[in-house]
């Protein structure tokens, strides 16, 4: 039975999310500020978080940054409508899937579902760890050291190493890392990509002295490994 945290300060809809989980066989847990929630989305303890934006004492969007840190459970923000930004960054921060209210809960329940399918497929692949440079990366803890030294990076920056080095020695284009990281809504912005080389260069190369990231004028990126 998956166990689900909702963090959400509306009472009634979280008792109603509450009801509607536990009648779905869910075992699930509540927290209406944002303190709580921290607590307890970092006790480990859950299999899928539902994230409101809006919260008393920390917003989800901290909540979610912190947690991704050390986790990489699923998320699913619940966000106001029409708000955009929230959408981008709680994205770009590693949710797996956003829902906006007021919503249907047979969306919601659809997209847990979705959620949970997709992460255990991810979990029984092999535990993979790549090393290259220096580097190593492993997947399933969600970590990256250089000669043992860790490397905070955000799950974007995370995936966009992760699928270079799992494809080394092979020319990456921009587009066919954005399909790949950012999805196909994003196919187009190139630019997105240049953006997060620059912040892997800085958080790596230029901190430990070394190059990984080669550029490929006019095509892309590769990580040479020879
Ligand atoms: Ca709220």
């Amino acid at each position: 039975m998956s166990k689900i945290l909702i963090v959400e300060d509306e009472e009634k809809i979280a008792r109603f999310v509450e009801l509607e989980l536990k009648h779905e066989g869910y075992e699930v847990t509540k927290a209406n500020d944002g303190r709580q929630g921290l607590t307890l989305a970092e006790s480990g303890d859950f299999d899928l978080l539902l994230l409101d934006i809006m919260l008393p004492g920390i917003n989800g969007i901290e909540i979610l940054r912190r947690v991704r840190k050390n986790s990489d459970v699923p998320i699913i923000m619940l966000t106001a409508r029409d708000a955009v930004m929230d959408k981008v960054s709680g994205l770009d921060m590693g949710a797996d899937d956003y829902i906006t209210k007021p919503f249907a809960i047979e969306e919601l329940l659809a997209r847990i579902r979705v959620t949970l399918r997709k992460r255990s497929s991810a979990d029984n692949q092999e535990h993979e760890v790549i090393h290259c440079k220096g580097i190593t990366l492993d997947s399933e803890r969600f970590k990256v050291t250089y000669n043992g030294i860790p490397i905070e990076l955000t799950a974007k920056e995370f995936a966009l190493l992760q699928t270079l080095m799992r494809n080394k020695n092979i020319v990456m284009s921009r587009n066919t890392l954005l399909e790949n990281i950012w999805g196909y809504n994003y196919i187009g912005e190139t630019n997105t990509v240049d953006v997060y080389v620059r912040y892997l260069r800085q958080k790596i190369d230029e901190k430990f002295g070394i190059k990984v990231i080669t550029t490929v004028r006019g095509v892309g990126y590769v990580i040479k490994d020879e």
